[in-house]
Parts: C-alpha cells; sequence; structure tokens
C-alpha cells in the first residue's frame, strides 16, 4: 500500500531522515519506534506532504506522492493524527468532528460516521456539545483520532498517541487502534512506547538518529535483545 523509497530529509542543514526505507501493507498496523529526537515525527510529516523529502521517493496505492499537497494527499486516503493532538479547543466535539470531514462531498453519510466515531469512543458521544479545550488530555486524544476517522482514511498515521497519558487510558486506545485497524484501516503508528507499540503491531521498524537500524516482525522486535535493552527497559 506504501513504499517509501531511500528517502532524505533536511531542516535546513540538518539531516533529519537518511536514506529511510519502510513498506505498510494493507491491513496491517506497522509501528516505527525510537528515542526523541529520532525522526518519527518528520517520517509521518513527509508522508503527508508537509515536509518534502530531497531525495527518494514515496508510492502510495501505485501512485508517486512525494511532492504533492498536504490536501491532495489527504483526498486519496492519508490521514494523520499529529503529535500533540491538535484539536480545535473553542469549538465542540461534534463541530471538530464534521471538520474532520471538510473534504467530503457525501454529506448524508458523515451522520453515520459521527455515530460510528461515538460507537467507538463512547466518551466522545457523552460530551458531543462540549468545547474541546475542556476536555482531558486521552479525550483530546480520542477526539483527534475521530476526527482523522471521519476523513475515511485508507492509511491513518498516528504520531505517538500515549504521549502524556495515564497506563489506563492508553490501553483503551491502543484497544481502539486495533478495532479501527479491524473495520479495514491500515495503520503506521509512531511510537517511544515501544512495549505497547510492538503488542499490538505486525511488523516493526526501530529509527535512531534519522536511520532505520532495525526491521520485523513485531514478535521478532520483541524478542530482540538490542530492542529489549533500548527500548523495553526491564519489562
Ligand atoms: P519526538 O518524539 O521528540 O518528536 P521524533 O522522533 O518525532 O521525536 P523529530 O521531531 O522527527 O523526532 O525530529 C528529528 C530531528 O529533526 C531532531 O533532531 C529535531 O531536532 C529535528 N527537527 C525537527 N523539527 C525541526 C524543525 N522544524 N527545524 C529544525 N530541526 C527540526
Amino acid at each position: 500500500m506504501l513504499k517509501v523509497n531511500n528517502i532524505d530529509v533536511f531542516y535546513g542543514n540538518i539531516h533529519a531522515l537518511k536514506d529511510v526505507s519502510i513498506e505498510v501493507k494493507e491491513s496491517e498496523i506497522v509501528t516505527l519506534i525510537g528515542a526523541n529526537g529520532a525522526g518519527k515525527s518528520t517520517l509521518l510529516k513527509t508522508l503527508s506532504g508537509l515536509l518534502k523529502p530531497k531525495s527518494g521517493t514515496i508510492s502510495y496505492l501505485s501512485q508517486q506522492i512525494n511532492g504533492k499537497q498536504a490536501q491532495s494527499i489527504v483526498k486519496s486516503g492519508i490521514s494523520h493524527v499529529p503529535e500533540g493532538r491538535r484539536v480545535f479547543s473553542n469549538m465542540t466535539v461534534e463541530e471538530n468532528l464534521e471538520l474532520g470531514a471538510y473534504l467530503r462531498k457525501d454529506r448524508d453519510s458523515i451522520k453515520k460516521d459521527i455515530a460510528n466515531v461515538y460507537e467507538l469512543f463512547p466518551i466522545l458521544g457523552e460530551r458531543r456539545k462540549q468545547q474541546s479545550g475542556t476536555l482531558s488530555g486521552g479525550e483530546q486524544q480520542m477526539l483527534a483520532m475521530g476526527r482523522a476517522l471521519m476523513a475515511k482514511p485508507k492509511l491513518l498515521l498516528l504520531d505517538e498517541p500515549s504521549m502524556g497519558l495515564a497506563p489506563l487510558i492508553v490501553k483503551q486506545i491502543f484497544e481502539i487502534i486495533q478495532m479501527v485497524n479491524q473495520q479495514g484501516t491500515t495503520v503506521l503508528l509512531v511510537e517511544q512506547n515501544a512495549n505497547m507499540a510492538l503488542s499490538i503491531a505486525d511488523r516493526a521498524y526501530v529509527i535512531e538518529t534519522g536511520k532505520i537500524v532495525l526491521s520485523g516482525t513485531a514478535k521478532e522486535l520483541q524478542e530482540s535483545e538490542q530492542v529489549k535493552a533500548a527500548y523495553l527497559g526491564a519489562l
């Protein structure tokens, strides 16, 4: 579904992604794990058209998308939930969800999809009229995911959904990621929480200072001594 081939991305003269290649197949959950500053967010921003690679190619559903505008990438079915869950804080939950569908023309099915988001995240349904800025961190993460789903993505890019959330909420969010995947959405999940990410992923890549240093099935990486030492702590 998605093939990233040998991309290099720079911020001025900072070489943030170095010859990065990854692949995501339809219906998979693939995770990219790595420490702070390794280049995870940079890769997602490049996939969604916010940054342009200096070299290399990105092909999605057999079409080259590097260099395309972010809006046309969303239209082609890639939705990005950025780090720090930026919701529109002075709008209600429901207004945020409606905004997620702004590129869609099928107004009739939008209501149905909002109902589906409330089914996935019942707490959002209870808070539909609440100003989003007053939601808890976990609820805002759910809203950011729900809003991305309103674009009906084929591929969902999630940037550190666990960041700053209590373990119980993280568990809930990860269960929902699995449900969304089972409903037919392919997922590329960027995480520092390697343990949780590997527990739900099919395959994984490890990125260190802009380079992919390891890849394999999630199970292989969970068992790798290198990953255990660097990312799984004493688990
Ligand atoms: P984190 O989880 O902390 O966000 P990350 O793995 O997502 O980490 P990136 O945000 O992709 O890392 O950053 C990769 C590298 O690029 C870092 O060295 C970072 O300092 C640098 N970088 C990121 N954004 C910019 C920017 N706008 N201008 C200059 N350098 C940047």
